[in-house]
């Protein structure tokens, strides 16, 4: 959908008013999610084949093979019991909140019944909102690391750690004190293989790589990058403050762990520190978004690209579920395939 001009009102709401209008029923969302999904028609995910029918039962037949397959056969949302005007409402809080949504509050707003429920649809947001191959910083970069999840800054080396995880930042800088995108992923530790390799994924070879004097960002120079490296006892020779060699990272790792403690009141487990590592990276690269609806319509369009994610795999220690899963009936409506399709506004202008 790259050629597509994105326009407020049309392909994604402008409010939360026109957001509850676009999306009253299951059927309206469906739709939604079958233009963005096959925005030329129907493609058979089995054969491949462009062109089938829609049947009674709410899917389409493949023209070829004659397989049946639903809009959200094999996405985010494949056989999900949660009503998809609750996913939609818990998608547009996640995206539209400028600090996205906690479980808690989640759980209260959706009047969904168990915490864990909406607990793991915030999760199974957060598994789409990587996706590989993305571009990589450029310009002038700051890069360091630093332990988030725990209460207490960390240090250095290979200590046990216990509810922190050392994460690495990268984060484009453009003088004076602005910021751009940033990057950021765990680390095994702070050894120049684990830094290296971090700052491969993330920075484009031809960047200014700005660093402090740690011994593990040595040799980034022959890696095809301009590498900035600035000594804290330099800048106390010089009358600077050392804690300001790298302004930007530790801007960016202050706001992540405040969102941590504020949003989340600091309840986030430590294998999931990742996912919300993401969550924050990917809210911050859109901060200046010229609509809040425009990231809704993201984060859908990454969750009907996205593989089914499985509870079991959301989850490190499975527990026996402690609520019975929502009974199939209330699912609502099956989509009437052959309802006018441009009384929707996303579908009223030429996609060319
Ligand atoms: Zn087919």
């Amino acid at each position: 959908m790259g050629a597509v001009q994105l326009r407020a009102g049309v392909h994604y709401p402008r409010s939360a008013g026109e957001f509850q209008s676009w999306f009253a029923t299951d059927a309206d969302c469906l739709d939604y999610l079958d233009w963005l999904r096959w925005p030329e028609g129907f493609i058979c995910p089995r054969c491949g084949h462009a062109g089938g029918w829609p049947v009674a039962d709410g899917r389409y037949k493949c023209s070829s093979c004659g397989g049946r397959t639903s809009v959200t056969a094999g996405t985010l949302f494949d056989r999900r019991r949660t009503p998809l005007t609750v996913w939609f409402t818990a998608c547009w809080m996640f995206a539209t909140g400028k600090d996205g949504v906690s479980a808690l509050s989640l759980q209260r707003a959706l009047e969904i019944g168990s915490y864990p429920t909406a607990w793991a649809m915030l999760h199974r947001l957060r598994s789409v909102l990587v996706r590989p191959g993305r571009e990589r910083l450029t310009g002038m970069v700051e890069v360091d690391e630093t332990f988030i999840g725990g209460e207490e800054a960390g240090l250095r080396g290979g200590r046990a750690r216990g509810k922190k995880v050392l994460t690495g930042i990268a984060v484009e800088v453009t003088p004076p004190r602005g910021m751009g995108r940033c990057r950021m992923a765990p680390l095994a530790d702070a050894s120049a293989k684990s830094l290296h390799a971090f700052v491969t994924d993330h920075v484009e070879p031809g960047a200014t790589v700005i660093t402090d004097a740690w011994q593990g960002y040595r040799g980034l120079d022959k890696l095809g990058y301009l590498h900035d490296r600035r000594s804290q006892r330099a800048a106390q020779a010089c009358g600077d403050d050392p804690g300001e060699l790298l302004p930007a990272v530790h801007r960016i790792a202050s706001l992540i762990k405040r969102w941590l403690l504020g949003t989340h009141q600091g309840s986030v487990e430590l294998a999931h520190l990742p996912s919300y590592i993401n969550e924050f990276a990917f809210r911050f690269n859109r901060r200046r978004s010229r609509s809040r609806g425009l990231v809704f319509y993201r984060v859908l369009e990454l969750a009907i690209a996205h593989d089914p994610v499985r509870y079991r795999d959301l989850v490190v220690n499975p527990q026996p579920k402690t609520t019975p899963p929502t009974p199939p009936g209330k699912r609502g409506n099956p989509p009437s395939m052959d309802r006018p399709r441009a009384a929707r506004p996303w579908q009223t202008t030429d996609l060319g």
